[in-house]
């Protein structure tokens, strides 16, 4: 789901895309919308799944009758249930608006109360046991629940003076319009939905159209998906649709792809079509075939301020390539592995951000890319605190949070990959997405971790903890040196934004740009911990700036970088070492030193493999080292005292 919210609030920065998508008239007006509709929301209580645990649905056959002139449901659902826990009792979500006529179960009516106002608890004449499979079908009518943002399901309106009606039930809303398991527990095996709707209008919906059979002044269209689907991810859209019709063939299967436009913005939608193929390739190309391709992909045009990844068939407001991109890429993140928990929808929003990012950067502009992925950085660190992980998950607000959801999910995938490398990244996010007990299923962020664990062989729990879990970002400083003997040294050290949570970020790839003005050179630091220092050959040229993650790849701010002046060796003051070379253990000598004096010994890459820090209170001190733990090889030791380098000794072993 993409709301034009979250580009308001960043568009400030980055609306190249925002400006191709809508003019502002229109953007004003949506927002106006979506803020009426955040209004009504909170007026009433909006809660997860209160189905009971006792049973699964194995398939839904949906009979529904919309008029889109009149805000108002009626039909029946039809589910094939799986009992897992023996019983005489199910429970189904559904919202006390709507009026159950019957629920007709084995030929006869059987008794049901709707509670809490928004469940529907069914009595079964009989016991069921555990693995039983049966069915039942609920006769219902009514006006669903007056909501319409993201947690409302159901929306009656018009567009150009005809009306339309069309659903949006994430995260919560499909009970408000339907009788369903509406967790994300339970994705049902496949659907079948029959809109019967007046003749002058089209119906668009999940899977393949069937048929369309008129009755007269009515047709019924009847949509069949034969993949798993969730709950939220079903919807409708009844209107005067113009439909554009296009093929795209991926490695060698042909499938249509299909969208229903309002005529009056036909036009727009052909122009863009281009984009959602090209997007489908990309996609596929990256993390294997579309994932619904025996059937179609499509789009819908709808009048929410934004997109919604209905399985198969994203409801877009416009034609806008963020939007389109960002829909599409849900179709593998989000619809055919889908967030197990609302605590980790960033499992959707995050990658389908990333590759909406990706899709621009490699086959839109990526001159400006990184002009967005500043604007990105900026508006995630706008605050100290916020974790990616929805703590309260009551609160669709939170949920769809553009700062943390979209945006810093989204820079997780970018670090991710970073740390990671393209290779194992890559490898790591098709093995996720192909994992049996993930696929066309649910999934948390420690399934991804494993995945990403696994094909790297790294442990990622630091990167989990600190910035999924954790809260803010670091603000890293670099003090730097370029030596008369061919070495660089920086020291580096960070404060971060919310100490209470994450009071030391590990960089393990901080990438520390240096330059002389025309010649650039990158060193790679593995930064563990704070003030540490680091050592390695000087590049060909004499550095004049240094620069801290040139390429921002990961989330910073208000970094750095101190040059330090480097201090002429003076006569009096020396350091040996006794013996050099060495087999065991050592003595080091310094003579005439002052103050603090800070002993580094680095082995030939560039490790610290030994410190320590004396007061300089004599003028000849003697300082004990064992080699006995490290391998032959050339070392060097580096003395510091109060105004910075002094000297350095090469060490043989
Ligand atoms: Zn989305």
């Amino acid at each position: 789901m993409k709301s034009f919210i979250l580009l308001i609030a960043i568009s400030f920065f980055t609306c190249g895309y925002l400006a191709a998508q809508s003019n502002n008239l229109e953007i004003t007006k949506q927002v106006a919308a979506i803020e009426k509709a955040k209004f009504d929301s909170k007026m009433e209580n909006k809660a997860p799944s209160l189905a009971s645990n006792n049973f699964t649905v194995n398939y839904y056959r949906c009979n529904w009758n919309i008029d889109p002139a009149v805000r108002y449901i009626s039909g029946s659902v039809t589910s094939y249930i799986i009992i897992t826990t023996t019983t005489n009792q199910v429970t189904f979500d559904l919202s006390k608006a709507l009026t159950v006529d019957s629920i007709i179960f084995h030929a006869t009516a059987t008794s049901f109360t709707q509670k809490n106002n928004q469940t529907l608890v069914i009595n079964l004449p009989v016991t069921l046991n555990e693995g039983a499979e049966d069915s039942l079908t609920i006769f219902y009518h009514g006006v669903p629940p007056n909501s319409g943002d993201f947690t409302g399901g159901f929306s009656q309106t018009k567009h150009n003076g005809t009306p339309v009606i069309w659903t949006l039930s994430e995260p919560y809303g499909a009970s408000g319009w339907w009788p369903c398991r509406n967790g994300l527990d339970d994705k049902a095996d496949s659907i079948d939905i029959y809109i019967t709707h007046p003749s002058q209008y089209k119906a668009s919906s999940n899977g393949v159209l069937m048929s369309e059979i008129s009755n007269g002044s009515t047709t019924t269209s009847y949509y069949k998906h034969r993949y798993p689907i969730a709950t939220y991810l079903v919807a409708i859209a009844v209107t005067n649709y113009s439909i554009i019709n296009n093929n795209i063939v991926i490695n060698g299967k042909s499938m249509p792809v299909i969208q229903y436009i309002y005529p009056e913005d036909l036009s727009s939608f052909q122009t863009a079509t281009p984009i959602v193929l090209n997007a489908l390739q990309l996609y596929s190309d990256y993390f294997g075939n579309y994932p619904f391709i025996k059937e179609r992909y499509g789009q819908t045009e709808f009048s929410w301020g934004g997109g919604m990844e209905h399985q198969t068939n994203s409801f877009v407001i416009g034609a806008g390539t963020n939007l389109m991109t960002h829909e599409l890429g849900h179709q593998w993140f989000g619809d055919r592995v889908t967030c197990g928990s609302w605590q980790d929808i960033w499992l959707n929003e995050g990658f389908a951000n990333w590759l909406a990012d990706m899709f621009y950067t490699e086959k839109i502009d990526s001159a400006n890319y990184k002009s967005n992925v500043l604007a990105d950085l900026l508006y995630i660190t706008s605050a100290p605190g916020g974790s990616v992980w929805v703590k309260d998950t009551s609160n669709s607000d939170r949920i769809f949070d553009t700062r943390l959801t979209y945006d810093k999910g989204s820079f997780l995938v970018r670090m991710l990959r970073w740390e990671l490398g393209d290779s194992l990244f890559f490898k790591g996010i098709k093995k996720y997405l192909r994992d049996p007990k993930l696929s066309y299923g649910f999934a948390r962020t420690a399934d991804l971790q494993r995945h990403l664990q696994q094909v790297s062989g790294k442990n990622l729990d630091y990167f989990f903890n600190q910035w999924f879990y954790g809260e803010g970002y670091p603000s890293v400083t670099v003090k730097w040196k370029d030596s008369s003997n061919n070495k660089i040294y920086f020291t580096v050290s960070q404060t971060t934004s919310k100490p209470s949570s994450v009071s030391f970020f590990k960089l393990k790839k901080l990438p520390v740009q240096v330059s002389n003005g025309k010649s650039k050179r990158t060193y790679i630091l593995n930064f563990k911990t704070n003030n540490q220092e680091f050592v390695f050959n000087s590049p060909s040229f004499n550095v004049k700036s240094v620069v801290i993650d040139p390429d921002n790849y990961l989330i910073t701010k208000n970094n750095k970088v101190i040059a330090q002046t480097l201090q002429p060796m003076t006569d009096i003051s020396s350091v040996v070492v006794n013996p050099n070379p060495v087999t065991s253990s050592a003595q080091i000598v310094l003579k005439n030193m002052k103050g603090k004096v800070q002993m580094f010994l680095f082995d030939n890459s560039g490790n610290r493999m030994w410190n320590k820090e004396v007061d300089a209170t004599t003028n000849s001190m003697t300082i004990p080292i064992s080699f006995s733990a490290f391998s032959n090889g050339t070392y060097t030791l580096f003395v510091y005292d109060d105004n910075g380098i002094k000297h350095s000794v090469t060490i043989i072993k």
